[in-house]
């Protein structure tokens, strides 16, 4: 099974498992689908002040539908979307709820990383945070990934001459992989991923396949191999 962690629009396809992501500001609702999984969140671009309590209200009672294996994407944009201080606001408040969820995070973060880390020392998540999207320098992939985090690489990254190189800095039991909604090829994304790894796709499969029975823990039900 190719896991696809994070979509936009996704069609359930035959071997690909999609976790497809709902934000609160679209009228798409989660609802038991075979091959795919939900998660629910605020996006940053899209928090708004006078519909704070409704979005906040979607995330709480859509993220306990059992389509629903994570929250999010929730984060930080310094370049697009509400205010910086409305941005903190909403991502804390969905680190609550994925805590007292027991579902992990999914994050979009763009140019933000200290208010990402600072919101990390504050509130000292038990759930495990997954960054979906990552494009950042080998130092950053570690620094995320000696926090304990979770990387999903940005879909287009298997097409630059860096890939190879910061795959090396990313342990394989922390990896994921993800379209984003962008018409990319899954497989292919699995196909140039596990050649950089000196994998076979099979084998990195199982390696994604496992680490989402560790992240997505009581969530998620079938992964097949
Ligand atoms: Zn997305």
């Amino acid at each position: 099974m190719y896991i696809d962690i994070h979509s936009h629009n996704s069609k359930p396809a035959k071997g690909i498992f999609t976790v497809e992501n709902l934000m609160a500001h679209e009228a798409s609702v989660p609802a038991l689908c075979e091959g795919m999984a939900f998660s629910v969140g605020i996006h940053p671009w899209f928090a708004e002040q006078s519909n704070y309590g409704a979005q906040l209200d979607f995330v709480k009672h859509y993220g306990g539908h059992s389509a629903v294996t994570a929250i999010g994407e929730a984060g930080f944009d310094t370049l697009k979307g509400a205010p910086a201080a409305l941005q903190l606001k909403t991502f804390e408040e969905q680190v609550r709820i994925s805590e007292n969820l027991q579902k992990p995070l999914i994050i979009h973060c763009a140019g933000a990383w200290e208010e990402l880390l600072s919101s990390f020392r504050r509130l000292k998540p038990a759930m495990p945070w997954l960054i979906h999207g990552f494009r950042g320098k080998k130092a950053l992939a570690q620094q995320l990934v000696s926090k304990g985090m979770y990387l999903s690489l940005w879909h287009g990254y298997v097409l630059t001459p860096l890939f190879p190189e910061l795959l090396r800095t990313i342990p394989a039991c922390r990896l994921f992989l993800e379209t984003d909604g962008s018409g990319a090829d899954i497989r292919i994304i699995y196909e140039k991923t596990a050649a950089a790894l000196g994998l076979t796709t099979q084998e990195l499969k199982e390696q994604i396949a496992a680490n989402c029975g560790k992240v997505f823990l009581n969530t998620i039900h079938v992964f097949a191999k």
